[in-house]
């Protein structure tokens, strides 16, 4: 008998939900009155997603009213603390749980599975007390106490407020937050919100009050990390002038970029680093939608709305004129911070020939300059066959060299021998279309 053939309990679910998240719990609620079953599928141990990273509770009106919906529904099933590593015959995945590998077998799927930061190699980047700006916000939601810890918070973008008001809320000192963009690029960014996303505006506005007082600096990026054994400082660059700031945590994202390793796995048409749906959600692959982050990055209103348009669309239902409207506006604020947040392709000098690049494996930019593409690299370097298998460096690449990004492959994360076992077993989709 197969190993595959002893896995004899297949999770069968009319609907699958990948990421809850945001646009996960919104697409299992809409969902959910007209499905035979739901089956909502996370890595995380709890509900939530990143924005709600502490699991979802009654102070979170919008995600307690989606999530204790959900749980009160028995055809409403959780697996927590679970991957989809391999795409496999027949609608079929392979899923690592805590309880081993699993099967399911699904009809739709919903691909709700958000974004990761985009964090640039500079020198110094890799010192202990370094992190990304959400990943120091991660850590603070899972609890970290940062009293009386001077913070520096740098990169670009509307995340970099937030990340300073939880450095707060956590008893941190901010004693600056660098934002790479122009006074005049953020002023055209709030005109932006003034005229459409009044809402944003005073979101926006709240943060920046909160952060009294006002270490804000503009057209600046931090273009290195100083210390021995952890930071004790960093080096800020404004033009040509530069200065030197204490500290004892350096918080840096420039961004967001999708997670697409699943959605490649299963053939969605991609573009501009996110997938293709029309206004239903539907991706270019029959009976499988996406959205929120995964369709391009617009935030939590986003997530929601496409969230909610997705689980209608995929048991039968349509949109209503209000909700397909709200999904223009999600979208135009898409276009915005785009616009505003764009990569500028001068950030690449931040990264110095002996800078790391890759840091799971030690590959220094000088060694990687050299190569055409990712993969002539990563056989020749070993870039991106670390621990993290490339989410850090091969997005970092993309940018610093203009490689394409690399092709997902089977298994899509690091798998127990267990998995890899069962996996040898099974037959590759072929029936996805290419
Ligand atoms: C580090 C970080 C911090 C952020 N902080 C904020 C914030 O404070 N405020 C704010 O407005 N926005 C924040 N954002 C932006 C955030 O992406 C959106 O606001 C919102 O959470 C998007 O919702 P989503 O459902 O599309 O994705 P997410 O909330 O990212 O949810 C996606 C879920 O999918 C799961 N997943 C992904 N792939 C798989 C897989 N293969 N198998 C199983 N599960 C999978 C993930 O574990 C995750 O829980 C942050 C983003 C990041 C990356």
């Amino acid at each position: 008998m197969s190993v595959a053939d002893r896995i004899c309990d297949e999770i069968v679910a009319s609907v699958l939900i990948v990421g809850a998240g945001p646009a996960g719990l919104a697409a299992a609620a809409a969902a959910a009155p007209n499905a035979k079953n739901v089956l909502i599928l996370d890595e995380n141990s709890e509900a939530g997603g990143q924005i709600w990273r502490r699991g979802v509770d009654p102070s979170n009106t919008q995600g307690w009213a989606l999530y204790s919906q959900l749980v009160a529904q028995p055809h409403v099933q959780w697996l927590s603390g679970s991957r989809i590593i391999a795409v496999i015959a027949n609608n079929r995945l392979l899923v690592e749980t805590p309880d081993g590998p699993r099967i399911i077998q699904w009809q739709k799927m919903i691909l709700c599975t958000g974004a990761r930061e985009l964090i640039l190699p500079f020198p110094g980047w890799t010192l202990p007390g370094v992190t990304g700006a959400g990943g120091l916000q991660a850590l603070i939601k899972s609890g970290a106490n940062l009293k009386g810890r001077r913070v520096v918070i740098a990169g670009t973008g509307p995340l970099l407020l937030s990340v300073a008001a939880s450095v707060k809320q956590a008893q941190g000192q901010v004693v600056a937050v660098v934002e790479y963009r122009s006074a005049a690029a953020l002023r055209q960014f709030f005109y932006a919100l003034l005229s459409g996303h009044q809402q944003k505006l005073w979101q926006a506005v709240g943060l920046l009050w909160a952060m009294k007082p006002w270490r804000y600096r503009l057209s600046s990026v931090v273009s290195a990390a100083q210390g021995i054994s952890e930071v004790t400082s960093v080096i800020i660059q404004k033009g040509d002038k530069s200065e030197e700031i204490a500290c004892d945590l350096l918080a840096c994202g420039f961004g967001l970029r999708t997670n697409l390793e699943l959605a490649t796995l299963l053939r969605c048409q991609l573009r501009d680093g996110a997938i293709v749906v029309d206004e239903q959600q539907r991706t270019s692959q029959q009976n499988i939608w996406a959205a929120g982050e995964a369709t391009g990055i617009g935030g939590v209103d986003k997530a929601l709305i496409e969230g909610r348009i997705a689980g209608l669309d995929a048991t039968g239902y349509r949109a209503t004129d209000k909700e397909a409207k709200l999904r223009e506006k999600a979208w135009m604020f898409t276009g915005t911070l785009q616009k505003t947040f764009n990569l500028d392709v001068r950030l690449r000098q931040l990264c110095q020939a002996d800078t790391l690049v890759c840091r799971c494996e030690d590959v220094p930019a000088r060694e990687l300059e050299k190569f055409a593409d990712w993969r002539t690299a990563k056989l020749m370097t070993r870039v991106g066959m670390g621990a993290c298998q490339g989410r850090i460096c091969g997005v970092a690449c993309e940018f610093l060299y203009d490689w394409q990004t690399p092709e997902a492959r089977q298994p899509v994360f690091p798998a127990k021998a267990s998995s890899l076992a069962l996996l040898a077993d099974l037959p590759p989709d072929t029936s996805l279309h290419g």
